[in-house]
C-alpha cells in the first residue's frame, strides 16, 4: 500500500520526525491538488490497487479532508489515515459530522500517540476528544525513539475509547543528513528489551502488536522471539520500500530515504513499474552494506530472507562518513547531505 502526503502542515513537532524535511507551512505545493488526487486514484486503480494510506503532516488539515476521503470510498478505495489526533475539536467536529463512522466502511484511522508525559496538555486534550469521536475507527500507533520509553498510557487509552486492539509500532529512523532523534543502532537492543517489559500488559489487554519496518531479528533472544510471537501479528523485519508521493507528486521510497534521489510519479507508467524502480535502489544500497551489523554480511537469516539487516537509512547514515564509489547515484547524493 503505497502513502500519499495530502499537506506539509502539522500540528505537532515530534523529536524524532523523520518528515520534517518535507513541512512547511508556507510552501505553494503544500497541499495536494483535486487534479493530483484524481490522478493518483486513476493511476493505482489501473495498476490494480485500491488501497491508499493518507498521510500528513497532518493529514486531517487538509481543507478538503472529508471530501477527498469521501470521493477515495466512492472509487472503491480503502483508506488508512495516519493521523496524530491532536486536531482542534472544532475540526473534530465538523470531521465527524461529515464522515461515516460505520465499522463496515473501510476508513480507518492510525493514530500515532506520542507519551502524554512528554506532549502539552492541550494536545492531550485535544487527542483524547478525537478518539472519544472516532475511537472504535482508530488503532493506536507509537514511535520508539529512545529505550525508556514508557506504555502504559496505550493500554489506557485503548481501553477507555474502544480503539482496535492492533498497534502499529515504528522505529524512528535517522533522516541521512539531518538532524532527527532516533534509536541509535546500540540502543535498539535495550529498547527491545522495554518492549517486552510489556508483553503481559499486552496479553491482558489482547493488545496485537505490528511491528513497522526497520527491527530486526537479533535484536531479540530465542527467549524473547517466542514471547513476540504470541502477541504480534505476523513477525515482520522487513525492510521498504515504502512509496511515499508528496503534495507536488515527488515519490520516494520512504521518508528517512526521501533526499536519495526522488522522482516524480508522472514518469512512471504503473504501480509495478515504480516499485521496481525503488526495490532497485534499495537492493543498490544493500549491494554495498548488507545491513546495519557487520554480521548481516554472512547471516542466514537474512541469505533467506527472514531479516533485511536493520533499517536502510542507519547504512547511509554510516556511509555519509565514509562514501562509496561503485554507485554514483547515491554517492552523489550522500555527498550532497
Ligand atoms: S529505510 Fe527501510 S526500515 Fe528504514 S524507514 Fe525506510 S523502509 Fe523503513
Ligand atoms: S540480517 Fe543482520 S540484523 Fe538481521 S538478524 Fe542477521 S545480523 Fe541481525
Amino acid at each position: 500500500m503505497a502513502n500519499l502526503l495530502l499537506t506539509r502542515r502539522c500540528v505537532r513537532t515530534c523529536p524524532y520526525c523523520f518528515a520534517r524535511d518535507h513541512m512547511s507551512t508556507n510552501d505553494l505545493h503544500a497541499e495536494v491538488s483535486w487534479e493530483d488526487l484524481i490522478y493518483v486514484v486513476d493511476f493505482f486503480e489501473s495498476s490494480g490497487e485500491k488501497r491508499l494510506s493518507l498521510l500528513g503532516g497532518e493529514p486531517l488539515l487538509h481543507r478538503h479532508f472529508p471530501d477527498m476521503v469521501l470521493y477515495l470510498l466512492q472509487r472503491g478505495f480503502q483508506v488508512t489515515v495516519f493521523t496524530s489526533a491532536a486536531i482542534p475539536q472544532e475540526l473534530t467536529d465538523s470531521l465527524r459530522h461529515f464522515l461515516p463512522t460505520d465499522p463496515e466502511i473501510p476508513l480507518d484511522f492510525v493514530c500515532n500517540l506520542n507519551e502524554p508525559t512528554l506532549s502539552p496538555k492541550k494536545e492531550n486534550e485535544c487527542v483524547e476528544y478525537f478518539l472519544e469521536q472516532f475511537g472504535t475507527k482508530c488503532g493506536p500507533g507509537f514511535n520508539i525513539y529512545r529505550p525508556d520509553f514508557d506504555l502504559t498510557f496505550l493500554f489506557d487509552l485503548v481501553n477507555r475509547y474502544g480503539l482496535k486492539r492492533h498497534l502499529r509500532l515504528g522505529l524512528a529512523a535517522p533522516i541521512p543528513g539531518a538532524d532527527n532523534q532516533c534509536l541509535s543502532i546500540s540502543s535498539i537492543r535495550p529498547a527491545m528489551k522495554r518492549l517486552l517489559s510489556f508483553s503481559e500488559d499486552f496479553a491482558r489487554n489482547r493488545l496485537q502488536i505490528g511491528l513497522d519496518c526497520g527491527f530486526t531479528l537479533c535484536s531479540f533472544t530465542d527467549e524473547e522471539l517466542g514471547k513476540l510471537f504470541k502477541i504480534s501479528s505476523p513477525l515482520n523485519f522487513g525492510c521498504g520500500p515504502a512509496i511515499d508521493i508528496g503534495p507536488d507528486m515527488m515519490v520516494w521510497s520512504c521518508f528517512p530515504l526521501s533526499r536519495l534521489a526522488p522522482r516524480s510519479l508522472y514518469e512512471f507508467s504503473s504501480l509495478e513499474e515504480l516499485l521496481d524502480h525503488f526495490r532497485s535502489q534499495m537492493n543498490d544500497i544493500r549491494a554495498e552494506a548488507g545491513g546495519i551489523h557487520y554480521e548481516c554480511d554472512e547471516c542466514q537469516q537474512r541469505e533467506i530472507k527472514r531479516c533485511e539487516g536493520g533499517c536502510a537509512a542507519h547504512i547511509l547514515k554510516a556511509m555519509k562518513d565514509e562514501p562509496f564509489i561503485r554507485l554514483p547515484e547515491i554517492n552523489k547524493c550522500l555527498q550532497n547531505l
